[in-house]
C-alpha cells in the first residue's frame, strides 16, 4: 500500500503534464459513463473499452450496478463486442465478479497483480487482445489511479467527473474518496 502511494506520487510528478491535460481538457472528460458517446468513440478508433469499477459503474463499496448501468452496458455490448469489454477494478471482490458472470458474461474482470496506478492490468488487456495501445480507452474517476495507469501503459483514457456516490449509505468512505478526487484535481 505505501510503496503504491509513493510509485503513484513520483510517476504523477513525472507525468505531471499528461495528467494536467486529463484535468483541463473537457474533451477528455465526461460526467458520467452512461453520457459517453459509444458510437463517436469508435468512430474515434477506440476499439477496448477499460471500465474501472467504483465510481464509475456503481457508488463506492457496491457489487451491483444499478439499472440505468446496466442498460448502458448493454449499450456498450451492442456497439463493441464482449471480448473487447473489460472491468479493471482496484477491488475485484468475488460478489461482483459473480455478479458479472451471470448479467454480463462476455466482459472480463481483469485482476492483476499489481493494483493502478500500476500499468499492470493494462498491459495485460494489450497483451489479451493485441490492440494498439490507443485504441484502449481507459474510463476511470482518479486521477492518480486509473488515469495514470492509462498516462503509464500509453491507453487513452476518459476522465469521470460526476462519479457515482452514496453519501447516504457510506458517509465515511464516500467522504474519503470525495477529499481524494478533489485533492488530485486541485494539484494538477
Ligand atoms: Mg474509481
Amino acid at each position: 500500500m505505501i510503496y503504491r502511494i509513493g510509485y503513484a506520487l513520483t510517476m504523477a510528478f513525472r507525468q505531471r503534464l499528461s495528467l494536467r491535460r486529463y484535468n483541463r481538457d473537457l474533451t477528455l472528460q465526461c460526467n458520467s459513463v452512461v453520457e459517453l458517446d459509444l458510437h463517436r468513440l469508435k468512430k474515434q478508433g477506440i476499439k477496448v473499452l477499460v471500465l474501472d469499477f467504483d465510481g464509475v459503474l456503481a457508488s463506492h463499496g457496491e457489487a451491483k450496478l444499478t439499472p440505468n448501468v446496466e442498460n448502458w452496458l448493454s449499450k456498450c455490448l451492442q456497439v463493441f463486442e464482449a471480448e473487447t469489454l473489460f472491468i479493471l477494478s482496484n477491488k475485484p471482490n468475488l460478489v461482483r465478479i459473480q455478479y458479472f458472470s451471470t448479467h454480463f458474461p462476455g466482459i472480463r474482470f481483469i485482476v492483476a497483480s499489481k493494483k493502478k496506478p500500476y500499468p499492470d492490468g493494462l498491459l495485460q488487456i494489450l497483451r489479451l487482445t493485441r490492440r494498439a495501445p490507443e485504441s484502449v480507452l481507459m474510463i476511470d474517476d482518479r486521477l492518480l489511479t486509473g488515469v495514470l495507469a492509462a498516462v503509464l501503459a500509453n491507453v487513452s483514457a476518459r476522465l469521470i467527473t460526476k462519479p457515482f456516490t452514496a453519501f447516504n449509505k457510506r458517509p465515511i468512505s464516500e467522504l474519503f474518496y470525495l477529499s481524494l478526487r478533489t485533492f488530485e484535481r486541485l494539484i494538477f
